[in-house]
């Protein structure tokens, strides 16, 4: 039983299929209806600081080709480029290049070949790392897709249907009940984004997960082709940060047009959209896209991130015997998708006994 069907649900629920189980996904809107429906669909390999973790989305990355081929996941195979305002950020760029060609290929761009590459971008940036293996998705065309393919793998997608109950007897999950149904259920996966808070308290499993509220803009011009970000974005991203974690992030869409950001506020489920932010959004923008200033935002999306308070998503058995976690990957989840479903589906399997993202871990 696979409750939530955004990216990591899906993808938990087809991995799980892969492997022979009878699996039931549920879902208390419809597939894609959470974080999914607003978010950006980077795989970004590069912007990492540790091992484990590039290792983590090296293999992502990896399975989305899997994906591609097995069940029709549509990926833009881009590259990605992380920019240099000024020479400093340029010579901490190189550093930062060093140190991720032990895991991932990636090249420094200087300013002229930065500016073959995005024609668009202000000419007075200093320089990019340039990833070639960073790729853009559409999210919701991801669990439509991974959903598909599961169920012909025998999978059942059971949408709005709340899960409102998780019976546990003897330190044992047992069933699952939605408003009209009790469906048992061996091993229960909460895959429920930013609501796995919630849905652990049906297990009785505290899980450290709380919205982080994130502005996109939508426009339909393709100003630029690659997904890119500015020098410290990553920064803006550690759980130290309390204030807006406002920096400049675009990428094309593979619908059409580009997406452009982001923000990033601790404000409950707070959902309307703040034009003071958007405007901020816009300015911040405009600085590496100098034709922004001749338009206007088109549309606004907001959404909200998994964080964890751990600052680590969490994958792995916790709680009553049975009940998994698959959640908590605040800006990386569609990165991570299809690893975590693997990571899953290895435990469940008996292939692994640990991920090292465990709640207790
Ligand atoms: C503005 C923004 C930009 C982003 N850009 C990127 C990016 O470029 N690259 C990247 O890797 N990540 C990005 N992210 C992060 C990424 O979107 C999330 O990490 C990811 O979507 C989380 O997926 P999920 O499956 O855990 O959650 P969700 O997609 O929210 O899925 C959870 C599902 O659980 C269901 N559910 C909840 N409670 C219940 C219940 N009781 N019963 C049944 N179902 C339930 C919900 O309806 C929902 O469909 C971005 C996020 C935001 C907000």
């Amino acid at each position: 039983m696979v409750i939530g069907a955004g990216v990591i649900g899906s993808s938990c629920a087809y991995f799980l299929a892969r492997d022979g189980h009878r699996v039931v996904l549920l879902d208390r809107g419809d597939v894609a209806s959470g974080t999914a429906s607003a978010s950006g669909g980077w795989v970004i390999l590069h912007a990492r600081d540790e091992r484990e973790a590039y290792r983590l989305v090296s293999e992502s990355r990896r399975l989305y080709d899997l994906l591609a081929e097995d069940a029709g996941v549509r990926i833009l195979p881009t590259g990605g480029l992380s920019i240099a305002s000024s020479p400093s950020e340029l010579e901490m760029l190189r550093a930062q290049c060093e140190r991720a060609r032990e895991f991932i290929p990636v090249e420094l761009l200087d300013r002229s070949n930065l500016h073959d590459l995005e024609p668009m971008l202000a000419p007075d940036l200093a320089g990019a790392l340039y990833c070639p293996g960073d790729a853009v998705v559409d999210p919701p065309q991801v669990c439509r897709a991974l959903m598909k393919r599961a169920e012909t793998l025998g999978a059942q997608v059971l949408t709005h249907q709340p899960v409102v109950d998780i019976e546990v007897e003897t330190n044992r999950v047992m069933a699952v009940r939605t408003m009209t149904e009790r469906i048992p259920a061996a091993t229960v996966v909460c895959a429920a984004g930013v609501w796995s808070a919630e849905v652990g308290r049906l297990a009785g499993v505290t899980v450290p997960v709380r919205p982080r509220r994130g502005h996109i803009v939508r426009i339909s011009r393709r100003l630029v082709t690659r997904p890119m970000l500015e020098f410290g974005y990553e920064e803006a991203t550690r759980p130290s940060t309390d204030g807006r974690g406002l920096e400049f992030v675009m990428q094309p869409a593979p619908s059409g047009g580009c997406l452009i950001g982001s923000s990033r506020e601790f404000k409950g489920f707070e959902h309307n959209v703040d034009p003071g932010v958007v405007a901020s959004v816009w300015t911040r923008a405009a600085r590496f896209v100098p034709a922004l200033r001749d338009l206007r935002p088109e549309s606004v999306l907001v959404g909200f991130r998994p964080y964890c308070d751990l600052g680590r998503p969490l994958i792995g058995w916790a709680g009553p015997q049975g009940f998994l976690l698959a959640t908590g990957h605040e800006g990386t989840g569609i990165a991570l998708g299809p690893a975590t479903g693997k990571l899953v589906a290895d435990l469940v399997a008996g292939r692994i006994l640990r991920t090292g993202y465990e709640l207790g871990g």
